[in-house]
């Protein structure tokens, strides 16, 4: 579907960067999905009302995304606008122990900067992909870290009622891989990440420990969205699909990696269907075999698992 010339004119005086016809894969560590109707890269909370409010007139679903590191579009691509929280928003300034990022901002490169300040903190999440936006969203954690820990506060735009808000941790409903913002739809803008003071090569040197640990574990040779599912109660995923014998498990160009069976991976030229129908077969066997439903933690676009 085209949208009108209207939509697109109304974009085009608020200077806002817009691309049509846009192929997802591009967008997405998957290297996977069709083409959104339009791809659009906001600078701040004036230009989101602007993309949502012509969104409303044209009667088009808009969907908000950051690195999209966990995130698998659908091979026909989503009728629709993808507001790209990304690199439109990468402010980044250091005031004594605070960073404060724009939500495009890797948060790879948070936790640089955070080192090369000599401030402690971000170490154990500091591997973990995606922007900051996307990453508080989804309450992203590793090694026993999460987000949520490191955080003053979190400015956000909240479209149902029109404001900008700025939330403090205990305001943002955090959860294993949950937050207010999925909750609620509110779109986060800026964090500003709360630190302590610490040694540099102390702190370079446990960011080293975590990127090797993870190198030596996860496949990062391949696209991928890291782990496909949650964690179930008292299970690592993983394990559970080992177990069943799954690893190495393939359809067309998607298999259950052979280094950490928590991910599957885009061998070369993997659909969005190929991924899925790895998932649902990885959901049928450990349902059968260990009675658990792994709850996907990839989120979908312009289709559902
Ligand atoms: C190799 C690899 C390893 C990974 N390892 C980890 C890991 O150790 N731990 C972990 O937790 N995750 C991991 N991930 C998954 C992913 O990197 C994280 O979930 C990341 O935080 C997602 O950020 P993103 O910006 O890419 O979000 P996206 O993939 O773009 O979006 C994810 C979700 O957040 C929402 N969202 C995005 N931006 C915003 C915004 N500005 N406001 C509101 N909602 C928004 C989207 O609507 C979507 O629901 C890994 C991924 C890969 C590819």
């Amino acid at each position: 579907m085209s949208l009108s010339q209207s939509f697109k004119d109304v974009l085009a005086k608020e200077n806002i960067e817009a691309l049509y016809d846009e192929p997802m894969r591009k967008h997405t560590a998957y290297q996977i999905g069709g083409n959104a109707d339009c791809a659009v890269f906001p600078r701040d909370a004036a230009q989101i009302k602007v993309i949502l409010e012509a969104c409303a007139a044209e009667k088009v679903p808009c969907f908000v995304m950051g690195g999209g590191t966990n995130l698998l579009v659908g091979d026909d691509g989503f009728r629709g606008v993808v507001i790209i929280c990304g690199k439109n928003m990468r402010k980044l300034e250091v005031d004594g122990c605070c960073i404060r990022a724009g939500a495009g901002v890797l948060l790879s490169r948070v936790a640089r900067v955070a080192a090369e300040q000599g401030l402690t903190g971000m170490e154990a999440i500091s591997g973990i992909f995606g922007a900051v936006g996307g990453s508080v969203a989804m309450n992203a954690g590793a090694y026993g870290g999460e987000i949520s820990q490191v955080l003053e506060s979190v400015t956000c735009y909240c479209p149902a009622e029109d404001s900008v808000k700025t939330l403090l941790p205990q305001e943002c409903q955090f959860g294993y891989r949950n937050s207010i913002f999925l909750r609620q739809g509110y779109i986060v803008l800026e964090v500003v990440f709360k630190l302590q003071p610490g040694d540099k090569t102390e702190i370079e040197n446990a960011m080293a420990d975590f990127a090797k640990r993870r190198s030596d574990k996860q496949p990062l040779e391949y696209p991928s969205c890291g782990s496909v599912f949650k964690r179930p109660e008292g299970h690592f995923a993983g394990a559970l699909i080992e177990q069943a014998g799954l690893k190495g498990y393939k359809i067309g160009g998607a298999a259950v990696s052979e280094k950490h069976a928590g991910f599957i991976v885009n061998m070369g030229g993997a659909t969005a269907a190929d991924v899925c129908a790895v998932i649902r077969h990885i959901q049928k066997t450990i349902k059968e075999k260990n009675g658990i439903l792994l709850e996907c933690e990839v989120k979908t676009l312009g289709f559902e698992i």
